[in-house]
């Protein structure tokens, strides 16, 4: 049988190797999906793959599952960082669920002057990253860090790592075609609605390793810019091609 559902497991993977799911996860494939044992499941962990894995032991609050083959390697993205300013609750889940299908590395919240929320939820916004990746065929779940403010992530920033600057007072600008042949690692810094504050554009705009970027003639929302600057950047840089 051909298997769709596919499952994100903290759990290592290999030709058979068990695997024990959670309540939530039995809940799932054998209450909502109606699966049961013999049925055939998608896994991933992030590390090993993708691998076929067929159900031995079905319960309402736990099973078990047998890994047979392993169907697709291990897929990393291209070394893009997100950095975010948190905005809206269902906003915010919007933007790390488009992340990790558009191919960021790693997805980092950032509190800077006029951010609206100085809370995330980690946890809600990690298990959005999971719920995208199992959707779009990826075997790599990226890792939503702790918010931090402006300030710090600037004072630890590694210079070796370029930042597509998306800098809405250039919207009156032609966009660049300033990413070509930059290779190595990158981070897109996209701000809240209040946009960046004269500080922190200044900041940006002052290092060697930045490059302010025209997102087009219109301001766009943040959810909007960082889809945007996304596919600008995997298209010049990033596995699109
Ligand atoms: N309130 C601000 C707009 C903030 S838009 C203002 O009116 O100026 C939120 C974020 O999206 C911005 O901080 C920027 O990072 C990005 N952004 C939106 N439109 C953009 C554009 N046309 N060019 C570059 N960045 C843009």
């Amino acid at each position: 049988m051909d298997a769709k559902i596919r499952l994100y497991v903290d759990h290592p993977l290999g030709a058979g190797q068990s695997v024990p799911l959670d309540r939530g996860q039995a809940h799932y494939l054998f209450g909502v999906m109606r699966q049961s044992v013999g049925g055939a499941v998608l896994l991933f962990n992030g590390r090993e793959g993708e691998w076929r894995a067929t159900i031995a032991q079905a319960n309402k609050r736990a099973g078990v599952l047998e890994c047979d083959v392993q169907t697709k390697p291990l897929q990393l993205p291209p070394d893009l960082w997100l950095c975010f300013a948190p905005i809206k609750k269902a906003r915010t889940d919007f933007i790390v669920e488009k992340a990790a299908e558009m191919g960021a590395a790693r997805i980092v919240p950032m509190q800077t002057e006029f951010t609206n929320s100085g809370r995330i939820q980690r946890d809600r916004l990690a298990a959005h990253a999971v719920e995208a990746a199992e959707q779009c065929g990826g075997t790599f779940v990226p890792e939503v860090a702790e918010m931090q403010r402006f300030g710090s992530i600037m004072d630890g920033w590694d210079p070796a790592r370029r930042i597509m600057f998306c800098d809405e007072a250039l919207s009156t600008s032609r966009a660049a075609p300033l990413l070509a042949g930059a290779t190595g690692p990158w981070a897109i810094f996209v701000g809240p609605e209040g946009g960046f504050s004269e500080r922190e554009r200044n900041k940006l705009r002052g290092l060697d390793h930045a490059t302010a970027v025209s997102l087009g003639p219109r301001i766009l929302r943040a959810d909007t810019a960082v889809v945007a600057a996304m596919t600008l950047w995997q298209q010049a840089l990033g596995d699109w091609g």
